[in-house]
């Protein structure tokens, strides 16, 4: 496995950053754009078109998480009819996404404005749904062209999915330290990005309108997203995406919790190369050095209060173990059962 070169998006940082974004639509040749966003954040979609005019051809509200190809269908379709020539997504990974999918079917220019720390901007990685199963490919064409982080959209992202989106993007730094195809520089990458939660997520949480803070862990979320893009994930991406797509839980929350466990599991066989996360997060061990940010952020830590079920766990290990993925510790049955089920409880990992 190589790494990837991708293209890479054009990337800016700054409070009131979004009132650039006609003159960025405008720089790579939009002349009609289509702004999206999840029906709750349809009011910052339509302030966006706004700030647009007259380039601004239509607002669509309805992205979703995972993808569903069904809306992505109907958001083409619009786009079709208003005649767009370009996108401006404003949201999480969800507008993200179908932002990327509009772009994987038409080709059309993309603008996004991350509003949460997921990380989708930075990646060629696409997931859709379709008849209740989800598929994920890479096309380096959905790297959005231009990402616009503006602290100011973040602060209404509420604390506690601040606090399990970020651990939504420490999952990608974590797992890319020894990822078989890792290099200096995505190691280097996943340190930073890792060390800006470390050091800002306390100050956002104490402050949410903290727009130095705010800055800096969406720095660290652009660096999670690349590292993320760049190589491959294992475990711990694996029970996610099973658990999320089983038992329809919410995506960053369920990373937030099996993140630390899923390090724990690893955490023998890539001792090493988990070094930095016992640096960052300042403990021995580095799925207990996760499990105490999580404790001190005051982070979901049991999948039972995301409502899953102890029986489900078994078809959850089942279907964790079904097909064999590159991943340090030997992935068994029981030892994933065992796993999923201290996150069940929300007990400490062991190591
Ligand atoms: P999300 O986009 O689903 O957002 C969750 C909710 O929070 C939505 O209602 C959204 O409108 C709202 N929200 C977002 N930002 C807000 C803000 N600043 N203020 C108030 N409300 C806000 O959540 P997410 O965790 O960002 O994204 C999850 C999705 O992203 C999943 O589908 C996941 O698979 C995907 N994802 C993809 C990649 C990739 O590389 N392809 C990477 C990470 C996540």
């Amino acid at each position: 496995m190589s790494i990837q070169t991708l293209p890479a998006p054009r990337v800016q940082f700054g409070a009131g950053v979004r009132w650039t974004v006609q003159d960025e639509l405008q720089r790579i040749g939009g002349t009609r754009a289509l702004v999206l966003s999840t029906p709750h954040q349809s009011d910052a979609a339509m302030r966006i078109a706004e700030t647009l005019e007259p380039l601004a051809a239509g607002v669509y509200a309805r992205a979703q998480m995972h993808t569903p190809v069904h809306i992505t269908e109907d958001a083409v379709a619009y786009l079709k009819t208003i005649q767009a020539d370009c996108i401006v997504s404003i949201g999480g990974g969800s507008t993200t996404g179908l932002g990327k999918a509009i772009v994987h079917r038409t080709g059309v220019a993309h603008v996004t404005i991350p509003t949460t720390y997921a990380g989708s901007e930075a990646t060629p990685i696409l997931g859709q749904t379709e008849n209740g199963a989800k598929t994920t490919l890479s096309d380096p064409r959905v790297v959005p062209d231009v990402v616009l982080y503006d602290p100011e959209l973040i602060v209404s992202l509420p604390v506690e999915m601040t606090v399990t989106s970020a651990l939504n993007a420490i999952a990608h730094a974590a797992e890319a330290l020894y990822a078989p195809n890792r290099t200096p520089d995505s190691d280097a990458l996943a340190t930073q990005g890792m060390a800006c939660f470390a050091r800002y997520l306390p100050d956002v949480i104490a402050d949410p309108a903290n727009l130095k803070a705010r800055q800096e862990t969406q720095r660290g979320a652009y660096a999670c997203g690349a590292v993320l893009g760049q190589v491959g994930m294992a475990l711990h991406h694996k029970l996610c995406h099973t658990l999320g797509g089983a038992f329809d839980l919410p995506h960053a929350a369920t990373h937030a919790i099996i993140l630390p466990h899923a390090i724990s599991y690893n955490s023998r066989a890539a001792r090493v190369e988990l070094g930095p996360v016992c640096e960052i997060f300042e403990a021995e061990t580095p799925g207990l050095a996760l499990h105490n940010f999580a404790v001190a952020c005051g982070a979901p830590l049991a999948l039972r209060d995301l409502g899953v079920t102890l029986e489900q766990l078994d078809d959850a290990a089942d279907l964790a173990t079904q097909k064999p993925y590159p991943n340090p510790a030997r992935v068994t049955r029981d030892g994933i059962r065992h796993l999923l089920e201290a996150a069940w409880s929300g007990a400490p990992p062991q190591n």
